[in-house]
Order: structure tokens, then C-alpha cells, then sequence
């Protein structure tokens, strides 16, 4: 079916453009990487196991999770041994206090916290508990790679935070370890591997290629990718058994967790990019695009968006909308092209309503609209209308 002028389809996470590396003119943001010592690995989910690791997490523990999750923020708590329980959210997605008071006992070590959609949590009541409690707070930025909350930058206010990269940046790979408390300095990375580096590099330009960005690169660059095709199947044939494979399954936007991709560093393109792509910009236009969903889709019946409005210093992920039929929705877009999501749509087995009611719900009827910084004016568009023609046909 076609989905846009041209055949072109919309992309789901930023793609590389040559508008990507302009600061000018774009007020500065604050970043996870401004708030404290930080190490740079393969994804978030393996940052959120290095994290708990330095946390001296083991069997015999256990974590407070939220019920409102994905896979990969309770996968790796599994891995450290120790036992995940999961607390409620209320309806702003922050977390329910009583509810996590209530499952303390002596063997909770720590609590992980989300700020969702790049919306922060009340972090200074959550430092507070956590502080009152004696726990370890572990900030999960994954949705909230910029922002800041009461003047500090997002992930400074936990004992340990995590970001992952590819929910931001046009990358493949990449999370970061970042502390704002506690040095890293017993943190060691090692490379990747020779096939890692490459594969990392060429793909993020073969997505940009896809979505018809960066054309005149790609005019450079067919030749040097046709002898690329031509090596790449060398490389392969003479890798030599137990070499590590040549990406983590999070870089092909797989859910599972890989132990063996811990201590591994983030490969240097994805690290040069983490420094050269503009945050400004990103900022700017993640709040623009944002803003304009929200104005075009106000007062559709059978959805509303899941916050009343965008706060100075949020620079969203996506653009959460409570939708009633969720499925129906869901389905017409993907039909249409475009690129909705759908976070916690799979919540850990035995978490029902019984544990949280908020979360079973949202996990159902929540879509993440795009609204990333490489959205072009006619996919904001389309974004738009798709919507309206199932809601406000
Ligand atoms: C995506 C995600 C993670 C894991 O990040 P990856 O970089 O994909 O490993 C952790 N927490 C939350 C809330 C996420 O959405």
C-alpha cells in the first residue's frame, strides 16, 4: 500500500540527515551525559545490569520494579539473581509510594524508577523515600535521554541512571552507565570487535539511505558499499569460532538481553555521532513536532493524550495518547505507514490488575505517537490524519 508521496516510508526512530548536526540557532539542553560519570555501552538494558552490578545486587535481594514496564528493565534484574517486585503507578505514571512502602522489607535493595516518555517522575520525593529507607535509587532515563527536573539534568537524582542512545539519536546501538554519585572509575569497557564497528556504521547509514535521507551521500557512497557487500561476506567467512557476534540483539531492536554484551563499549561511530548529532535541535524539534500533535489531535473523541500538557524541560520520547480502541487504531496506522508504538504491551507474567490496575490499562490503550527530530512536515501530517480518519472520520 502506498504510504507517502513517493513510496517512502515513515522512520519509527530518528534516521540520519544532513540537517542532524546543526546547533545553530536551537537553545542548549541539558543531557544524561551532563549529570554525572558515565559510561558509554551497547544499550540501556545492559547499562541497567552493569548499574545493578555496581550496586552490589545478588541473590537473596530484591528490586522494586514498576508494574508499568517493558521486558528489558526487569530482564536484567533477573540475571543479577535477585527478586523483582513490582510497585503501582498512578495515572501521571508516577510512582505510587504507599504501594512501594508497603512491599519493604529487609531484603529490598533498591528501586527503579522511569521517567516515561521523557517525562520526569517527582524525582525529589523519590530521593527522599529512598533516602528515608535506606534503598538505592536507579534512574531509568531510556525514555529521557535530555530534560531536566527542578533545575538539575534527568538522571542526576538517582544513585545510578541509564539512558539508551537509540531511542534518540540515529544509532543502532548504544546505552549509557551514568552516576552523578558514585565514581565509575572500577568500570572497564572493552571493544566490540572489528565487525561490530563497521556493521554499527553501515547500518545506520543504509537506514538513513532506506528512508530516502542523505541522498547525495549515498551517491558517494555506492561504490565503496558495493566493495563493502563484497568484504563483509569475506569478514564473515573468516571469522574465527567464539568471536563475538557483531552486534547486540537490542542494535536489530530485538527485546532480549545478552550478558555477554556487558563491559562492552559503545562502537565509535555511535559514539562520534552521541557527540557531533545536535541535542539542541533534537530538543527543539521533539518539543515542536510534540506540541503539534498535540493541538491537531485535542477534543477527538475516544482519546486523549495521557499528559494534560508538555512541561517546560520535557523533550518527549514519543506522544502518549490513551486511545479507548486501541487495537483498531493501532492497526489502521500500521496499515497507513506509520510508526506507532506500543511500550508495555507485554507485562511480566503474573503482573495483572490485581497488581496494578493503571498499568494493565495503559499497557492496553496507550499508543506512542512519533514525534522525533527527523519527522518531515508531510509524516507529522500523515501522522495527523491517519488518526483522524479512525477517531473523526
Ligand atoms: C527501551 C527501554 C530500556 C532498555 O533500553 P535499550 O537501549 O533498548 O536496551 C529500558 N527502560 C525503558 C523504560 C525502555 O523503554
Amino acid at each position: 500500500m502506498k504510504t507517502l508521496e513517493g513510496d517512502i516510508a515513515m522512520p519509527r526512530s530518528p534516521v540520519l540527515s544532513g540537517a542532524s548536526f546543526l546547533h545553530a540557532g536551537y537553545p542548549p539542553v541539558p543531557s544524561v551525559l551532563d549529570a554525572g560519570a558515565r559510561r558509554l555501552v551497547t544499550s540501556g538494558r545492559v547499562a541497567i545490569a552493569m548499574a545493578l552490578r555496581q550496586m552490589g545486587v545478588g541473590p537473596g535481594d530484591k528490586v522494586l520494579v514498576p508494574a508499568y514496564h517493558c521486558a528489558s528493565m526487569i530482564e536484567p534484574v533477573q540475571w543479577s539473581g535477585a527478586q523483582p517486585v513490582f510497585y503501582r503507578i498512578d495515572a501521571h505514571t508516577a510512582v505510587d509510594l504507599d504501594d512501594a512502602a508497603a512491599k519493604l522489607d529487609g531484603s529490598v535493595k533498591v528501586m527503579l524508577a522511569a521517567n516515561y516518555f521523557g517525562f520526569p517522575q517527582p524525582l525529589e520525593r523519590l530521593r527522599a523515600f529512598c533516602d528515608a529507607h535506606g534503598l538505592l535509587l536507579l534512574e531509568d532515563c531510556a525514555h529521557a535521554f535530555l530534560g531536566q527536573y527542578q533545575g538539575r539534568p534527568l538522571g542526576s537524582w538517582g544513585d545510578y541512571a541509564i539512558a539508551s542512545s537509540m531511542k534518540f539519536f540515529p544509532l543502532y546501538e548504544g546505552g549509557a552507565l551514568i552516576s552523578a554519585r558514585h565514581p565509575l572509575d572500577a568500570v572497564r569497557l572493552q571493544r566490540g570487535g572489528l565487525r561490530f564497528e563497521l556493521k554499527m556504521a553501515i547500518n545506520a547509514l543504509e537506514k538513513s539511505f532506506a528512508h530516502g535521507r542523505l541522498g547525495w551521500v549515498r551517491t558517494l557512497m555506492s561504490w565503496p558499499l558495493a566493495l563493502k557487500n563484497r568484504l563483509w561476506g569475506r569478514i564473515k567467512a573468516h571469522a574465527a569460532n567464539g568471536v563475538i557476534d557483531s552486534g547486540p540483539d537490542s542494535s536489530g531492536g530485538a527485546f532480549g538481553f545478552d550478558p555477554a554484551w556487558l563491559d562492552k563499549r559503545s562502537a565509535l561511530f555511535s559514539r562520534m555521532l552521541l557527540r557531533c548529532v545536535s541535542r539542541p535541535r533534537m530538543g527543539a524539534l521533539r518539543r515542536r513536532n510534540y506540541l503539534q500533535l498535540q493541538q491537531a489531535l485535542q477534543g477527538l473523541p475516544g482519546a486523549r493524550p495521557l499528559h494534560a500538557s508538555l512541561p517546560e524541560g520535557v523533550y518527549p520520547w514519543g506522544f502518549p495518547l490513551l486511545v479507548d480502541d486501541a487495537e483498531t487504531l493501532f492497526a489502521h496506522l500500521k496499515q497507513r505507514g506509520v510508526p506507532a508504538l506500543r511500550f508495555a504491551q507485554y507485562l511480566w507474567p503474573g503482573v495483572d490488575a490485581g497488581v496494578c490496575p493503571v498499568s494493565c490499562h495503559y499497557s492496553q490503550h496507550v499508543l506512542l505517537l512519533p514525534c522525533h527530530q527527523e519527522l518531515r512536515p508531510e509524516e507529522l501530517d500523515l501522522v495527523v490524519r491517519s488518526v483522524r480518519e479512525v477517531l473523526a472520520p
